[in-house]
């Protein structure tokens, strides 16, 4: 009987019976052998429906024994096997019977699945797949099943008031995701593939019109479509400008300059090597293009080599500098808020009006039929630094989920990661059921 217990508690397994345990010394690509648990699932787990769990009879034998990957003991993989019969279910029709050590459909247990979803929100990439000796793609498709089951529970969109509305795009910019924020707690609360009306409209519905009517402010960048379907679902939301598109538009036009900066120092001639492919950019040109980093960062975040660059800037292109300077004058509206940032906002759309740097006349024209907007940003203190910073991890998830198959992977690493449902290791407690 004990050693019974022992066995479920190193196989991870419950509602299972293990048969017997052999070690096989077939090469598993890392000449170690592996350890195989002949295991069937106990009565009452058996003769289920692998879709709902329903009992149900049995069809056929299906195709015969079959293995799932268990997590490692020691060094050596281990393997789960057992038979895979096939049921009759009223509503599913013919298919495989349910096992209580997996999830439908998958070739791993369900404590390697949890293994790898709490992995992905902890570590590295090269960690999660040399630990666990799977491919980047098997990480996707197996966080993409724990999100859906975590989804399963149930609804997660009580207690929203204040939202914000992004478009993120990912697949080298072919494709988009519609992600919504909670502007309160500074969590991702959904996200689905797609940036139209129709996507966005899904969101809305799930919440339902009673927790519609208790949306507050939607913050959002300037498309057209989201402002339209908030008016239509929410009426009585205040909406507001994201204060960091605002910002990123800034940093596109300072950017803008900073390229005509490099090109003029290229064209005078600031370059060596032969032909198109091979010309590198010297002296000035060379300056104007490594400085990007330096006039995109906060003044805070600088580095003494980037407060440098900054310096030669003013002196040698007061341009470029002066640029900069609308960048961050825009930046600062932002940090006071209040009657204050309005104030500062009008002093800098003036300034930016006469400033005969077309991109930031341009940005200026782009934001004055939006200073309503940026008024109720600054009215009710929406925090930019939350809404960024989850920005940026979405961002950045969209690179590291490059590898993955499908938007569903993405979407699970990104609401894995930042809805504030985090994984929990297999056989721990888990810390959120005693909140
Ligand atoms: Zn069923």
């Amino acid at each position: 009987m004990r050693s019974v217990r022992v066995w479920r508690a190193l196989l991870g397994v419950e509602k299972t019976v293990v048969e017997s345990v052999e070690f096989d010394e077939g090469d598993d690509g890392d000449g170690g052998g592996q350890l195989v648990a002949h295991v069937r699932a106990t009565r009452t787990a058996r003769g289920r429906c692998g879709v709902c769990r329903r009992r149900c009879g049995r069809y056929d034998a299906g195709e015969g024994r079959r293995r799932w990957r268990a997590l490692d003991a020691g060094t050596i993989r281990v393997f789960v096997q057992a038979d895979a019969p096939r049921v009759r279910c009223a509503e599913h029709g013919v298919v495989v019977a349910h096992v209580p050590w997996a999830r439908h459909g998958a070739g791993h247990t369900l404590a390697f699945d949890e293994t790898v979803a709490w992995l992905v929100t902890q570590c590295s990439k090269s960690a999660v797949t040399e630990l666990m000796r799977i491919a980047w793609r098997t990480v996707g498709a197996i966080i993409a099943r724990v999100w859906a089951d975590v989804e399963a529970l149930g609804d997660r969109l009580d207690g929203l008031r204040r939202i914000g509305i992004d478009e993120i795009s990912y697949k080298r910019h072919h494709r988009y995701l519609t992600v919504v924020v909670d502007h309160d707690s500074g969590r991702l609360v959904w996200a689905a593939p797609g940036r139209d009306r129709a996507t966005l409209r899904t969101f809305f519905e799930l919440l339902g019109s009673d927790r519609c009517a208790a949306i507050s402010h939607v913050s959002a960048d300037q498309a057209d479509w989201i402002a339209e379907i908030v008016a239509e679902c929410c009426p009585a939301a205040v909406q507001c400008a994201d204060p960091f598109h605002v910002v990123k538009w800034a940093t596109e036009a300072l950017d803008e300059v900073r390229r005509a900066a490099w090109n003029e120092a290229r064209r005078s001639g600031q370059t060596r090597g032969k032909g198109y492919r091979n010309r590198v950019a010297t002296g000035d040109a060379r300056r104007f293009k490594t400085a990007r980093y330096a006039l995109w960062k906060n003044p805070d975040n600088l580095t003494e080599r980037q407060r440098d660059k900054l310096a030669w800037i003013a002196k040698t292109n007061p341009r470029l500098h002066r640029a900069y300077l609308l960048k961050e004058g825009l930046r600062y509206v932002f940090t006071v808020k209040g009657d204050a940032g309005k104030v500062a906002l009008d002093r800098w759309l003036s300034w930016a009006r006469r400033c005969r740097i077309p991109a930031f006349v341009h940005l200026a024209q782009r934001i004055t039929p939006i200073r309503g907007k940026i008024h109720a940003t600054l009215d009710h203190g929406l925090s930019n630094a939350l809404i960024e910073s989850v920005n940026t991890k979405i961002r950045l998830l969209t690179r590291l989920a490059f590898g993955f198959r499908s938007a569903e992977a993405l979407i699970a690493l990104a609401m894995l990661s930042l809805a504030g449902h985090r994984p929990v290791l297999p056989g721990r407690p888990d810390p959120r059921i005693s909140q």
